[in-house]
């Protein structure tokens, strides 16, 4: 949130508030001069009914402002309650070269057909109705909004996800619908349901004492409550729901609280690990990370930001020197997939305005190339292996997605030809029905690319989705997603969820990187 945002004064709402006096003293005064013209018993009842009239006006005005800049308004209350907010020292680091961006303009595209939209609205959900499918509400631009995008702010990556008209408008414009918003507020009931007591998640989600062994598909990771955990804020804050804003307040409070107690100082950050019991640390801390550099970049809450820091201090020193990658413990010569979270958490670490060590991704771009194969159009999971199969030289689509994922954030464009021969590559394989991990980072370079490629990829993949969520007739189970990945024994159903919820809210959790082609991120 910058500044801009969080500040009262602004033009749009001072005029017209301060508009109360001008409007009132002139009708006043005329009054007055009638009352002296002998009638001043007589027009006592007109006197008030102008006065009356004043005042409904006054207050027509003020109701116009709330309604259509709500979020302005909850901004204004939480800069006056929340001295935090107010106070919170943020980097003047500009992250984005503005005048670069101030060139860039949006193709607006709807990317849904109302039939598609409609008929599945009609086959899946119960009661709940997000009413996307109407017109693009109109939201008023100010001057230090994303061109194309009213409302989204230079520079603010998840502002777009804060307010629900914007929300609605880039589902809209990116090619959600209906459907796949039900789908998401369902996921999120879902993990609602699933929350323990001391505000933490666990993949043995049966275990709830509301939940009995309902739901099937326990993970096998039975003592990582902050991988859990981790990945259930992901979910809500991937919607815009924060401990200060959104609907999940209280949900995201305990998960936040949760999380930063268990962290661990040890001298080399905050190790958010917690007790691993197979090759899952990394991924645990890399996840968690991303969970409190979002809050923190959305709330600006001074206690999340600390935590998000020594987290990322955590997957800096962890990283092994010379191979640039992460495996599952600290130091090891990494991996194509563990390095995937980290590069999204430091990624994470930079919108939020942390400051860590610039060669840390540096160093990880030096892996990803020794990853690529064809120019680094495709990549291998384990670079040096010897082996020759899936888990090692060969290259993967899921492999290949989160490769292209991380380069994309670490500059390549629309211009270079081995990114674009790798989305050609992932238009081919298409969204996989038993393999959710690569969906999720293939939904993502798909989303970021656009054109016809997205459009493509994003009718199967959210239609896919959508179908195979538990209904909510489905009892304790409804709104959650069966394992349907090859390496989703360890996170079971509520991994699933999250991941598939995260996955529907590609529309808004993140801005497409192309609209902003020319903007250069110097490491
Ligand atoms: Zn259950």
């Amino acid at each position: 949130m910058s500044t801009e945002q969080i500040d009262p004064v602004s033009p749009e709402v001072v005029p017209k508030v301060g508009s109360r006096p001008t409007v009132r003293v002139p009708a006043v005064s005329a009054l007055q001069r009638f009352d002296r013209n002998q009638h001043r018993s007589k027009t006592l009842p007109a006197v008030l009914f102008v006065s009356l009239a004043v005042h409904a006006l006054v207050l027509g005005v003020c109701a116009l402002i709330v309604f259509k800049h709500p979020q302005l308004i909850e901004e204004i209350f939480t800069t006056v309650t929340d001295p935090e907010s107010a106070s919170d020292p943020i980097s003047e680091q500009s992250m984005l070269q503005t005048d670069d961006l101030n060139q860039q303009q949006f193709s607006p595209e709807s990317m849904i057909s109302n039939e598609t939209a409609s008929q599945l609205q009609a086959d899946i959900k119960g009661p709940i109705d997000l009413n996307v499918s109407d017109s693009i509400p109109q939201i008023e631009s100010d001057s230090s909004d994303l061109p194309g995008i009213a409302g989204i702010k230079i520079g603010e990556e998840t502002s777009g996800r804060m307010s629900a008209n914007v929300k609605r408008s880039m589902v809209q414009k990116f090619g959600g619908n209906s459907a796949s918003e039900a789908a998401v507020a369902s996921g999120m009931k879902w993990l609602t349901n699933h929350q323990l007591p001391n505000g933490s998640w666990s993949f043995e989600h049966s275990k709830h004492v509301d939940c009995k062994g309902q739901c099937s598909q326990d993970g096998s990771f039975k003592s990582c409550p902050t991988g859990a955990t981790g990945l259930a804020l992901l979910a809500f804050l991937g919607g815009g729901h924060t401990h200060k804003s959104g609907d999940y307040q209280r949900e995201v409070k305990r998960g936040i609280d949760f999380l930063i107690k268990s962290g661990k100082s040890a001298g080399v950050g905050l190790d958010l690990r917690g007790k691993t019991v197979a090759n899952e640390g990394m991924y645990v801390q890399g996840l968690c990370t991303i969970a409190l550099c979002e809050c923190a970049a959305m709330t600006k809450d001074s206690r999340v930001k600390k935590a998000a820091e020594g987290a990322i201090d955590f997957i800096v020193q962890a990283q092994h020197p010379e191979d640039g990658g992460w495996r599952y413990d600290r130091l090891q010569p990494g991996d194509t997939s563990v390095v995937g979270w980290q590069v999204m958490a430091l990624k994470s670490g930079y919108d939020a305005k942390l400051k860590f060590a610039p060669q840390a991704f540096k160093n990880a771009e030096s892996f990803l190339k020794r990853a690529g194969v064809d120019g680094g159009a495709r990549y291998v999971y384990f670079p040096g292996s010897a082996e020759p199969g899936e888990g090692g030289a060969l290259p993967t689509p899921t492999m290949t997605a989160v490769g292209l994922l991380c380069r994309m954030y670490m500059g390549w464009d629309h211009k270079n030809k081995k990114l674009a021969e790798g989305v050609a590559y992932l238009d081919t394989v298409k969204p996989d029905p038993n393999n959710l991990y690569f969906n999720y980072y293939a939904t993502q370079v798909m989303h970021h690319w656009g054109g016809e490629e997205w459009k493509r990829w994003n009718e199967v993949m959210r239609d896919q989705l959508v179908r195979t969520q538990h209904p909510l007739k489905d009892g304790h189970m409804g709104g959650s997603w069966d394992i349907a990945d090859p390496h989703g024994g360890g996170g079971g159903r509520l991994y699933m969820t999250c991941l598939s919820v995260m996955t529907l809210e590609v529309y808004y959790r993140h801005l497409p990187m192309y609209s902003r082609e020319n903007i250069k991120v110097e490491f």
